[in-house]
């Protein structure tokens, strides 16, 4: 523990009261244990000694700059759903919940825009738009997740190949620095070559430079009709290997996901549900939408002439909105069916989309030497590949002499080919042993400086990306 950080005493939490209310500031241990961690699979727990729930950016102000006076540490935390540890309290001190923070404040069709405060969820936000023409296209697979924590995870999810990640998604932010001072970068324009831009470098800072209280993010005209695709294949590496030449076609899917039978029986048994085709070995699922269903179903016809060449047993498409859903439901599955299955740690490097067959080909290699099962899924289309090293049928010393060997290996062998360690869930504390594979000495040292430049005390979620 960093003994350079200050403690909570009652004079301090008798001040958070009085910036905050009563009622928003949590210091019983067991209010406490809900904040202790996000949605890692079977992280450590680390209690804060307070919560606070900010109303608004003037609380955060308040907590921040109390917070600095006393170098206390703060963690923001949006809905807890990251799976790196991101919001985990690692030094104590305050999680600065922003779950109240939750108002759509306009939504405004003649800019394509919409203004959030940060603890809005996606699907909040997703039912509201239902009633436009208007939508958000990103989509991590989580909708319980925050507008914040998008942001500051920089989510990706299914959508990607099309609209990008949150990233391309956000016109601005306004945000609370550490010493309390507001700033905003931004706006409702769509260019801008103004200087640095901030916003953009607080999307990906996973909440270690500011704390991010509105956002402006960009909307996109509702497609009409939305279809998927489903490919069963006898080998994973024929489907890895179409999906270059899906790619070129002149339509671009939503989504392109690739997934190993291992995972289909898992979720089987997760939700009870048998899926289609569930005795070959891989899958490639394309989600795509268009202005006529015969427009997609046309295009799906030349992706099923493509992945026919390269092996595919069929190509369906479901037949009733049913069971399309049944079949988006089942892969927002895989996460929650795998903790429930084992434990587990997971991987989310990202490479050129034109290495993922070999990248994937060279885990299986690592997996087979230290005799670790790793199952793989993600998105296709866009690099990001999902690997979870699953702890089944191993002694407890086998795992822990051998599990940390095969994780950096198969991070190395993700950087060397050209890619990187996190694809959208971010660093947090469970990835950063693997930033100095992707990073120069130089380069990291230019990160520390920014966090410096923003936070000099060092005391916004201490102990994330690297230490300071
Ligand atoms: C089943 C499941 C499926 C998922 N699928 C995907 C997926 O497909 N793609 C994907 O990208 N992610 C996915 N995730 C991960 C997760 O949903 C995202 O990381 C999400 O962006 C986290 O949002 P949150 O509100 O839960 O943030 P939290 O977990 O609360 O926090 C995440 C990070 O954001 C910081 N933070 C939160 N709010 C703010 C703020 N207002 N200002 C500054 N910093 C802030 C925190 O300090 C922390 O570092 C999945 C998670 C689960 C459980």
């Amino acid at each position: 523990m960093n003994k350079t950080f200050g403690k909570l005493d009652a004079r301090i939490i008798k001040d958070l009261i009085a910036i905050a209310g009563k009622e928003n500031v949590l210091i019983d241990k067991p209010d406490l244990e809900g904040y202790a961690c996000d949605e890692m699979a079977f992280s450590e727990k680390y209690l804060p000694q307070a919560v606070v729930k900010a109303a608004n950016a003037d609380i955060i102000t308040g907590v921040l700059s109390l917070a600095a006076r006393y170098k206390i540490p703060v963690t923001p935390r949006g809905a807890g759903t990251g799976v790196s540890g991101g919001c985990t309290p690692v030094y104590g001190g305050i999680v600065l919940s922003l779950e109240k923070m939750d108002r759509i404040l306009e939504i405004d069709e003649k800019n394509f825009a919409a203004v959030v405060e940060p603890g809005v969820t996606l699907d909040k936000l997703n039912k509201e738009l239902s009633r436009s023409g208007l939508y958000y296209p990103v989509y991590p697979g989580e909708l319980s997740a925050t507008l914040g924590g998008n942001i500051a995870t920089n989510a990706g999810g299914m959508n990607a190949v099309k609209y990008g990640v949150t990233r391309q998604q956000v016109l601005g932010v306004e945000a609370v620095l550490p010493n309390g001072n507001i700033i905003k970068s931004g706006g409702k324009y769509v260019k801008s070559s103004s200087g640095y831009d901030l916003a953009q470098l607080l999307i990906g800072s996973e909440g270690t430079l500011a704390i991010v209280t509105r956002i402006i993010l960009k909307l996109t005209t509702r497609p009409l009709f939305r279809e998927v695709l489903f490919v069963p294949f006898n080998d994973l590496q024929d489907a890895i290997d179409a999906v270059p030449e899906i790619l070129r076609l002149e339509m671009v899917p939503i989504g392109l996901e690739f997934i190993e039978r291992d995972i289909i029986e898992i979720v089987e048994r997760y939700t009870g549900k048998e899926m289609p085709y569930h005795d070959y070995a891989a899958f490639l699922m394309l989600i795509m939408e268009g202005k006529s269903e015969n427009e997609i179903l046309e295009y799906f016809g030349k992706v099923e002439e493509i992945c026919k060449k390269h092996g595919a047993v069929a190509a369906m498409v479901p037949g009733s909105e049913r069971a399309k859903r049944r079949l988006l439901k089942a892969r927002e599955q895989f996460y929650p069916a795998i903790k429930a299955c084992a434990s587990f740690d997971v991987v989310d490097v990202v490479v050129p989309r034109s290495e993922v067959a070999k990248f994937i080909k060279k885990v299986k290699e690592i997996s087979h030497k230290y005799e670790i099962k790793v199952i793989a899924y993600g998105h296709a289309g866009d690099g990001n590949v999902h690997l979870h090293s699953i702890r089944l049928n191993i002694t407890d010393e086998d795992w822990n002499k051998k599990e940390p060997h095969l994780m950096k290996e198969i991070h190395e062998a993700g950087i060397s080919f050209g890619g990187a360690v996190s694809g959208e869930h971010g660093i947090g504390f469970a990835k950063k042993a693997y930033l100095p594979l992707q990073f120069s000495p130089e380069e990291i040292e230019l990160m520390k400086a920014i966090k410096k430049a923003f936070d000099p005390n060092g005391i916004l979620n201490p102990g994330k990306i690297f230490d300071s």
